[in-house]
């Protein structure tokens, strides 16, 4: 039988326990008086199609030179904004989203992070995606990380988890399974924080593909292996 959200949800917190994710500074921002919530925009941008480890280079350099501000991302030379993220891969393309996206949010919300994230889901949503190199996994990321608003992300980690599985979902596309979750986990857990919980399953599948189901699956010690169609099938064939 096909593995639920919900039932994901329970075996990999009870494997892998509660995880604390997005990674922020706070001490650095508290020393700073600056907002965290950028940090976790400008780590959404920096982290797309490259590992986490290169972005926590890459906001290093951003600290050094105390540049995790609206402020400075939109006063930095590009050159120099290259220069910094370029651990993080992408650096000219990434430079020049910083650059717009701080931009927006200094022409039109005054750098104030309140003002931007205080609206409806959907239009922050749309706006987001009207800018330069945003789509929706960086979009829903800096929604829910940053925002704290309810909407489920669906990274290459989430579709290649529901495939092996798998996850019944009535298409593939990132809107259908990011509907098929959000569908799920609300009607098996009515009571819960949406924000929370979202958070909570994203990072737990992120930890099951980083140490097991890597693009060569380690089977074995999954926590999902008594359900996962595709470690059965593996392990039928291996006895023949
Ligand atoms: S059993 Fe293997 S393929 Fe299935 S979820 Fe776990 S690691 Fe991935």
């Amino acid at each position: 039988m096909p593995l639920t959200p919900g039932n994901i949800y329970e075996l990999l917190l009870d494997h892998f326990g509660n995880q604390d994710w997005w990674p922020v500074d706070k001490d650095y921002h508290k020393g700073n008086v600056s907002d965290p919530r950028f940090e976790i925009i400008i780590g959404a941008i920096l982290t797309q199609n490259t590992a986490w480890g290169n972005v926590e280079k890459a906001l290093e350099n951003l600290k050094t030179s105390n540049s995790l501000t609206v402020r400075k991302v939109v006063e930095t030379d590009l050159e120099n904004l290259k220069t910094m993220i370029q651990p993080s891969g992408f650096f000219n393309q990434k430079a020049k989203r910083l650059k717009i996206l701080a931009s927006h949010l200094r022409e039109n919300y005054k750098d104030d992070l309140d003002r931007f994230f205080d609206r409806d889901l959907q239009e922050i949503r749309n706006e987001l995606l009207s800018l330069n190199g945003i789509g929706p996994e960086t979009a829903d990321s800096i929604l829910l990380y940053a925002g704290n608003h309810p909407i489920f992300v669906v990274d290459a980690y989430t579709k290649r988890i529901c495939k092996r599985l798998p996850v019944e979902i009535n298409g593939e596309s990132y809107d259908e399974i990011q509907q098929c979750f959000e569908d799920e986990l609300h009607e098996c857990f009515p009571k819960k924080d949406t924000a929370q919980l979202y958070k909570k399953l994203h990072a737990l599948l992120v930890e099951l593909a980083k140490n097991y189901c890597k693009k060569k699956p380690k089977c074995n010690r999954c926590p999902l292996k008594n359900q996962c169609e595709f470690n059965l099938i593996k392990t039928k064939l291996a006895v023949k």
